[in-house]
């Protein structure tokens, strides 16, 4: 007899990996703890409930990442996609869903299969025996929170994210801004130029503190404490402790000398530094945010050097429990520690509804593949789906790992194409149709393995 697959979870990430393994002929069991166990954000028993906005974001699957993604899952039969398409709201360029319909089908599409069965209850301890999948999301339960802590050391696993904003290299303006690591620490010349450098003279840092203050800032959602706040500060609430404390802080100017303008001493300097292997992001070090996203690239674009940024993605501080995924886990999203359990969805260092589906999608598949013996063909890294799961399980810094939207700036450039704004939508076509050509090369590979 095939051995079971237990998933723990059943939101995003779950539901969709339970349906992928299921496909393959696996037999399923989904261990909910909803509505026995609730958490602060969920309202309903439903697997794949939306806990906030019912956005799917962009359908574009020519020039953006995500509507990408949603034609890699459609492509590989996906039922979050599949039930988001049959509930769709119109909104434009974006796929927004009819958030019960929507969560109501993909139950019922679980449990109207026979190899899947559905427990509810809390699972607190890690399963020492069997093939698991852990896909607990943002609110995993503090039980089993503390178990996976034990295990891997308190320090890889987190309890809130802090995210400094990404911004994508190549918007970054470099006749304002230079290449220095402070007091030129390092080693090699690589490491002596590991930061990037943006100076403010006085009067245009005064106005940025202006403006961070007057900034509309997020609330704390219920149920969220500010018990994470001594380490990683909002620069709006150092800002708020004293004018010159973001100066004294991730702002410091002090070792650091402009080429552009070498007898003129910086007041203030904003630092980002390398997010991905490939250099293609930097992070704004130190700038985790609570400002709104709109108020947030208007206060950045005001750092000379990023007047034309364009970001990754934008900071923010939320609730969200999530492994040093590029320590701990193998290509295959399996705990090195203890290859019996996968993790999948947001607990893994992925965010928002899309991607956590994505990588149950993927889990599940492997699980699958483990489970009946099958080949496993490496996932394509120029794809969507590869991006990103090379991002968590290696590409990204593990020492400043925050969780992450899929994005362009995961993808290996591609050849002989013009950089900056001008060259973008052909870059991005390209990205996108090397991308479906890896994928549909993969599923192809899947399926004859099968
Ligand atoms: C307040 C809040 C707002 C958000 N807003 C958005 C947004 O607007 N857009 C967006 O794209 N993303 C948003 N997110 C992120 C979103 O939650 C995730 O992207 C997505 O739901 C993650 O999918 P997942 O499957 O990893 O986790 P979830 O969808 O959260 O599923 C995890 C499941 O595991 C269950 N569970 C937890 N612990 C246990 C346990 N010990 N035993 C058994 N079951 C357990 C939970 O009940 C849940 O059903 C938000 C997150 C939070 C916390």
């Amino acid at each position: 007899m095939t051995q079971e697959l237990h998933i723990v979870g059943g939101g995003m990430a779950g539901s969709e990996a339970a349906w992928q393994a299921a496909q393959l002929g696996v037999n399923v069991v989904i261990h909910e703890m909803r509505p026995k166990v609730e958490t602060f954000a969920h309202r309903t028993g439903n697997l794949a409930e939306m806990v906030c906005s019912n956005s799917f974001r962009s359908d574009d699957d020519e020039q953006n990442a995500v509507g990408l993604l949603h034609w890699e899952m459609r492509a590989a039969d996906g039922l979050i996609m599949a039930t988001a398409d049959r509930h769709r709201l119109p909104a434009g360029g974006a796929l927004a869903v009819d958030r019960d319909p929507f969560a109501e089908d993909v139950t019922a599409a679980l449990k109207a299969l026979p190899n899947v069965r559905v427990e509810y209850g809390e699972i607190t301890e890690l399963p020492r025996d069997g093939q698991w999948i852990i896909a607990t999301g943002p609110l995993t339960s503090s039980a089993l929170g503390q178990a996976i802590a034990a295990e891997t050391g308190a320090d890889a696993l987190a309890f809130f994210d802090a995210i400094a904003p990404i911004v994508y290299a190549e918007s970054i303006d470099m006749s304002k801004a230079w290449m220095q690591s402070r007091y030129d620490k390092g080693e090699t010349e690589e490491e002596r130029k590991a930061y990037l450098n943006c100076p403010m003279d006085r009067a245009q840092y005064e106005a940025f503190i202006d403006a961070l203050l007057a900034a509309d800032k997020t609330e704390f959602h219920d149920g969220e404490t500010a018990g994470y706040f001594d380490g990683c500060l909002p620069i709006e609430v150092m800002a708020e402790r004293g004018r010159e404390t973001l100066r004294h802080g991730p702002m410091k100017p002090v070792g650091l000398t402009n080429p552009h303008q070498p007898d003129v001493k910086a007041h203030a300097v904003v630092q980002l530094r390398r997010d991905n292997a490939l250099g293609t992001l930097y992070n704004i070090v130190g700038f985790q945010t609570k400002m709104k996203y709109g108020a947030q690239t208007e206060v950045l674009r005001m750092i000379p050097g990023l007047e034309e940024a364009r970001f990754a993605r934008l900071g923010g501080i939320h609730r969200n429990t999530f492994l040093n995924s590029p320590t701990l886990l193998d290509a295959q999203m399996r705990l090195k520690s203890r290859p019996n359990i996968r993790f999948a969805g947001q607990i893994t260092g992925v965010e928002g509804y899309v991607e956590s589906a994505a990588m149950g999608l993927l889990a599940g598949r492997m699980a699958a593949a483990e489970i009946l013996g099958r080949p496993l063909p490496e996932v394509p890294q120029d794809s969507a789906m590869g991006a990103l799961i090379h991002h968590i399980t290696g590409g990204a810094e593990a020492k400043t790992f925050q969780p992450m939207n899929v994005n362009f700036g995961l993808f290996r450039p591609v050849d002989g194409l013009k950089g900056g704004r001008r060259g973008r939508k052909d870059r991005y076509k390209a990205y996108t149709d090397r991308a479906k050509a890896a994928w549909q090369d993969w599923l192809g590979a899947m399926a004859s393995a099968a």
